[in-house]
């Protein structure tokens, strides 16, 4: 049967594309794309918590081997790294982007260019990297984009702090939802990005994304995935990321079958130095005692691969 084509290219012709890329510009007016709801006008200034207004900033872009394997192949996962963040956790690992802003302002007729050369160099998929905060840009580039000849499809690589009407607007146009689930307690939601309603707003996103994309499906001939959900979730040190409560409403309210990547990978970055127990790298222990809360819970699909060979 092969790959299908990737969901947008219907709603490019069907003329949907367009008409949710000019609602999702004019929302700027007024931003509440995200559950920050900052209601600022960004076609104006970029005062917002994201510090982004009209233009994306694109910190890097490239064919990256470093994410799942399903997304990998043989010639990588085209990533585009968006500049800022609306999320702002204090540990974030790329802290210089999210938190400072390194990057280039891009038009979207650049963005499409920028998507149509990662296609070039043999990617399997568009990669957006942070992209809450720029939806409107991102699907004013895809419809300039799939006009030229765009083919690939599209992953959704978020924090998980998405607002439904936002999603609503992705609605068969993104292939491949990528959220993180990072913390299950709003306290620690609110110790280390401000956002105490963020356990809720991922749970609410991630409930969307599976009723749009189903479970994450991946084609027998290629290893390739095409549709569908896969979550993140880093294993935090202290069990501060609440790994089996998310664990098991993967399991019981989402999906058995849902596709989740539990990461080892945690260090202390940015300012989470001068926070315990964040202070610290997580243990072999801290994360074999989550892979067996992951496995508890009654999920089989993981990632494992890569980085839990070295573990066990
Ligand atoms: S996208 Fe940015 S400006 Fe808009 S609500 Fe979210 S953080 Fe605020």
């Amino acid at each position: 049967m092969g790959i299908p084509p990737p969901a947008y290219l219907a709603a490019h012709k069907r003329g949907t594309l367009a008409k949710r890329a000019n609602q999702a510009l004019a929302a700027l007016r007024q931003c509440s794309l995200c559950p920050r709801r900052c209601k600022v006008d960004r076609s104006r200034d970029a005062s917002g918590i994201c510090r982004t207004g009209r233009l994306a900033r694109v910190a890097s872009f490239n064919a990256h081997f470093g994410e799942e394997a399903p997304l990998v192949g043989e010639n990588g996962s085209g990533t585009i790294f968006f500049s800022h963040c609306n999320l702002l956790c204090n540990f974030c690992q790329n802290y210089d982007i999210s938190h400072l802003g390194e990057g280039t302002d891009v038009s979207d007729d650049q963005l499409a260019d920028i998507m149509l050369q990662l296609q070039g160099a043999g990617c399997h998929n568009i990669n957006l990297v942070t992209p809450s905060h720029v939806v409107p840009q991102i699907l004013g580039a895809l419809e300039i984009a799939a006009g030229r000849g765009l083919a690939l499809p599209l992953v959704f690589n978020t924090s998980g702090y998405d607002s439904i009407s936002t999603l609503k607007w992705l609605d068969g146009i993104v292939d491949i939802y990528m959220p993180d689930f990072k913390f299950w307690d709003e306290n620690v939601a609110h110790n280390t990005c401000h956002a105490p309603d963020y356990p809720a707003a991922a749970k609410a996103a991630i409930l969307e994304m599976h009723r749009q994309v189903g479970d994450l499906r991946i084609d027998d001939a290629s290893g390739l995935a095409y549709q569908g959900l896969l979550v993140r979730h880093l294993v935090l040190p202290g069990g501060l990321a609440g790994t089996a409560k998310v664990m098991a409403f993967l399991a019981q309210q989402v999906s058995r079958n849902t596709y989740v990547n539990v990461m080892a990978q945690y260090r202390p970055c940015g300012t989470a130095r001068q926070m315990k127990p964040l202070d610290a790298a997580l243990s072999t222990a801290e994360y074999k005692q989550a892979l067996k809360q992951t496995r508890a819970a009654g999920l089989t699909r993981l990632d494992v691969a890569r980085r839990v060979f070295q573990l066990w």
